[in-house]
């Protein structure tokens, strides 16, 4: 169900089915290998348990240069964000999460094998929190592409994880909301969560486009140095 919170909009029920095929896709397990049963079983187990939640804010853009950009009144300081929201009036500020109910499950904490498949459930339970919030947004304003950053997302000086305390700062008690806790180091409990700014914008934008990290198993787009040289890198 839906909950409106000011102007802040908190979803704790996002529809997520677990689907078998996909999940051995991503643990690359054959249908009746060695792992395969075991895996069908813990998706029976932990199918209804899982709630992947999102807050997020419609946020005005007030100010901008080149390096700055003010949302909701709150300074940001990454040149990528201000040049990504130079043409925006406003942005949405967001949260989105696996939820934290897998990880009270009563299993040994050295069954690291089933911790990695519980992991990998929960990557999908994020993605589907993600994809609603962005049908969600889209559909309520109008709006067709609607890429996103986040702090500390690619090399650290695109937009520098401290921020997330600025960002998080805009939500309020994102814990109390959808149970995501920031830590002293910025990170974010539990660990499927992501947090970011979503914006609508005539032009493509990946994050990866800008970042040079080798061998990342999460890339979604390749370096483009005509990007970066449109971002003055
Ligand atoms: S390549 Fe990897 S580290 Fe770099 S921005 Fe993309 S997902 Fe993040």
């Amino acid at each position: 169900m839906q909950q409106a919170e000011n102007s802040i909009r908190i979803f704790r029920n996002i529809p997520f089915q677990l689907k078998q095929k996909k999940l051995f896709a991503t643990l690359k397990i054959v249908e009746g290998s060695e792992f395969a049963g075991e895996i069908t079983a813990l998706i029976e187990e932990v199918a209804p348990l899982i709630r992947p939640k999102v807050v997020y804010r419609k946020c005005s853009v007030d100010q901008k240069d080149q390096r700055i950009v003010i949302v909701n009144g709150v300074e940001f300081s990454s040149s990528v964000l201000s040049r990504n929201l130079a043409e925006a009036d406003q942005a949405f500020v967001f949260v989105a999460t696996s939820g934290d109910e897998l990880d009270k499950l009563a299993i040994s904490k050295e069954d690291i094998l089933k911790w990695y498949w519980i992991d990998s459930i929960k990557e999908m339970a994020l993605h589907a929190a993600v994809d609603f919030l962005r049908e969600h947004i889209k559909n309520e304003y109008g709006i067709k592409k609607l890429p996103s950053m986040s702090p500390g997302s690619g090399e650290s000086h695109i937009w520098p994880i401290e921020q997330q305390r600025e960002l998080f700062s805009l939500l309020g008690d994102v814990e109390q909301m959808i149970g995501v806790k920031l830590t002293d180091s910025f990170l974010m409990i539990p660990n499927k969560s992501v947090s970011g700014i979503c914006f609508s914008t005539e032009t493509d934008f990946i994050t990866c486009q800008l970042c040079q990290r080798e061998e990342c198993p999460d890339r979604q787009a390749p370096f483009d140095a005509m990007v970066q040289q449109r971002y003055n890198f």
